[in-house]
């Protein structure tokens, strides 16, 4: 990022249930460090998991964002200069992408774990992000593919430099070090059905709508460590990095859309204002 590139920030929710109270204060702080530096927020509507994903929760996610105080200059509901911002209306441009680093000689097809592959188009948050490394079964299997277009035979997976150290400094968390090859595998970056994984949707869009600084959960870091791969295969230069605390629950279980009590929803229909909630975090 040069010094004269104008902050750029993002809320990048997924409409797969209600936001809850752990995702209100991360996004407080990604709109708040927008603001100290003068910069636009985007709101970026990931919707890609059609599994999972319900059209009402789009709805009450924007009507909660709202209420809550959040207020974006770019996104579904408001158009800019870098949209769409529904993922869902992006494929083609994540195809290209796809075929960018096919013709690099980034990716290749692979056959193996259903349910790998199933996981894949959701951000690996905390729990989810203990998948063993991938063994690299398909790495040199040379499965025929003429190109890049899909095939329900196989996912296409991103083959990972064993043993290079990926280190970056996190605005909030310091400095950071993940060994590829050891402590994450050869990822998947588009499924066998057809949809694109959340690392490379998530890269091609941060650069695409040229995000200067990613604010989000610490339980996102060592995505972050694969996302900078992708960044260099792809020709691409990294943005920023700022990842937060994790909000808990009294058991110190990290707070999911599961805490439906702790929802902006129901806080909301408690009577609870978004300053006394705000002032909590204090
Ligand atoms: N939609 C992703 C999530 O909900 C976004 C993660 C990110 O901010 O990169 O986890």
């Amino acid at each position: 990022m040069s010094a004269a590139q104008p902050y750029r920030g993002r809320l990048a929710p997924s409409p797969t249930g209600y936001l809850h109270l752990g995702h209100a204060r991360t996004f407080w702080a990604a709109q708040e460090r927008a603001r100290a530096n003068g910069g636009t927020l985007v709101l970026r509507n990931e919707d890609l998991d059609s599994t999972r994903y319900q059209m009402e929760f789009v709805t009450t996610m924007l009507e909660d964002l709202r209420w809550f105080g959040f207020e974006w200059q770019e996104g579904p509901d408001v158009g800019g200069a870098f949209g769409p911002y529904n993922q869902s209306e992006r494929m083609a441009f994540y195809r290209a992408t796809l075929e960018q680093l096919r013709a690099g000689g980034f990716i290749y097809p692979c056959t193996c774990s259903r349910k790998d592959i199933q996981a894949a188009v959701r951000a690996p948050h905390a729990e989810d992000d203990d998948e063993p490394v991938y063994p690299g079964t398909c790495r040199d299997k040379l499965l025929p593919t003429l190109n890049s277009q899909p095939s329900t035979r196989f996912s296409w997976r991103f083959r990972v430099p064993d043993g290079e150290t990926v280190a970056f400094t996190d605005g909030s968390c310091g400095e950071q070090r993940f060994v590829a090859g050891q402590d994450f595998g050869d990822f998947i970056v588009w499924r066998r059905d057809d949809v694109p994984a959340y690392q490379l949707v998530c890269v091609a869009d941060d650069a695409a709508m040229q995000i200067t600084e990613v604010v989000r959960g610490a339980d996102l870091l060592k995505s972050t460590a694969r996302q900078i791969l992708l960044y260099r295969a792809l020709g691409l230069t990294p943005p920023k990095f700022f990842h937060c605390d994790l909000m808990r629950d009294e058991a110190g279980v990290r707070l999911a859309k599961r805490h439906d009590a702790l929802s902006l929803r129901a806080l909301k229909a408690q009577g609870t204002t978004p300053a006394s909630l705000r002032h909590s975090w204090r």
